[in-house]
């Protein structure tokens, strides 16, 4: 048998290597298969978004999309190929792995990684798949099921107000054909910080859309954005926000921290003053807030390395007292402690308050305070923000 390293991927050349891939997809769906079925973003307005600013919505023919699908299925067959041309037979996996380090198209590199991964995965893109007719998304789902038998799951992004004007039909004849999740980004629940973002869609509408999908019987997670009303509005950021995840209870709450480019309409909001951010110490009381009010039995998951305590996640209610004891934990250590885990955080260091007492990685933060810091020690917010600009 050859080794992986004696292997050539001259067997992937020729073929047709490419199909089309959207920009992004949640974390959780890293290891999907991704099948682009619209471009972009209909809304495209929120200000802290700038994933498809600058680019124009489309909606996909169901044949484009289709062919997309048997290229992937095309790319999987040569993947196998190579497996049983190399020696591997059926352990597909090791070869996958060897592709997606070294593929010859992203298109290549994403069903390798899917391969690699198991293959049970998929992923609608782009931003707002809804928007799609019933009829026309229902049979991308099912042909991609038919090709594709080993897949077990298959999500995709959706606007609340999309949603909304679903009817319940269509949504049941959608989680039928095979959708079995939705990723809204309900950002927050406070209208006039809504209206703010221009997010298009207010408290009332996500709870509509929201509660419309989780009737449906497909799975939802939902998105939040901590630090979202900056420190004028975090307070009733909160609040609202819980009061509506209260009314959809979704199975899944995600929290990501509002991180700033200057692609994002709200760059702008921040350089004339009308948007000041929240530092990390009052982010951690928003989330304290929110998490004290949030009655509904969801699962609440920090898998975004832009949020500071990523530890903070749990089943809720059962586990509320042990998430908000994380943060209670670091608010008591000492201010210089505080100042090297945001640090160590902010670089990749840290992942969890633990981290601090493993000296190997301590010592990597001491070094970089002071070239941070100008020799003082003292991190000032704004070293903190642009550590963060690295991490979108
Ligand atoms: S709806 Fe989503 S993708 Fe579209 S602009 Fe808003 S945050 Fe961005």
């Amino acid at each position: 048998m050859n080794s992986l390293k004696n292997i050539s991927l001259d067997g992937c050349k020729g073929m047709k290597d490419s199909f089309e891939l959207g920009p992004i997809r949640p974390p959780s769906e890293a290891y999907s298969l991704l099948i682009r079925v619209t471009r972009n973003c209909p809304w495209n307005r929120c200000k802290f978004c700038r994933t498809y600013k600058g680019e124009k919505f489309q909606l996909r023919p169901v044949a484009e999309i289709k062919q997309d699908i048997r290229t992937a299925k095309a790319i999987q067959g040569n993947i196998k190929e190579l497996a049983w041309k190399s020696g591997y037979g059926s352990r597909v996996k090791e070869i996958a792995g060897m592709v997606f380090n070294n593929p010859p198209s992203e298109a290549f590199h994403n069903v390798a990684l899917w391969l690699y991964a198991g293959g049970e995965s998929a992923f609608l893109q782009d931003a707002n798949t809804l928007i799609m007719r019933t009829d026309e998304l229902a049979e991308v789902i099912r042909f991609l099921k038919e090709t594709f038998p080993s897949i077990k799951r298959i999500t995709s992004y959706a606007r609340s107000k999309t949603a909304g004007k679903k009817k319940l039909e269509e949504l049941v004849e959608l989680r039928e054909a095979g959708l079995s999740r939705l990723h809204i980004g309900l950002e927050s629940g406070y209208d006039p910080l809504l209206q703010y973002m221009d997010k298009g869609v207010t408290a009332a509408e996500h709870i509509i859309g929201g509660r419309r999908v989780v009737e449906s019987g497909i799975s939802l997670c939902e998105y939040v954005i901590l630090g979202l009303g900056g420190s004028k509005m975090w307070r009733e950021h909160a609040i609202e926000t819980a009061k509506v995840l209260n009314e959809i209870a979704p199975d899944f709450i995600r929290v990501r921290t509002l991180t700033i480019n200057n692609r994002m309409p709200l760059h702008n909001e921040v350089d004339n003053g009308n948007f000041i951010r929240a530092k990390d110490e009052e982010i951690l009381e928003e989330e304290r807030l929110l998490i004290e009010r949030l009655e509904c039995h969801s699962n609440y998951i920090s898998d975004h390395i832009t949020n500071l305590l990523q530890e903070i996640e749990g089943q809720l209610p059962q586990d509320k007292e042990k998430m908000l004891a994380v943060i209670s934990r670091f608010q008591a250590l000492p201010p210089k402690e505080r100042a090297n885990f945001r640090v160590g955080r902010r670089i990749g260091i840290y992942s969890r308050l633990d981290d601090l007492n493993d000296l190997r990685r301590r010592e990597v933060v001491e070094q970089v305070m002071p070239k941070l810091s100008q020799g003082n020690n003292e991190i000032d917010e704004k070293t903190i923000y642009s550590l963060m600009r690295g991490f979108i």
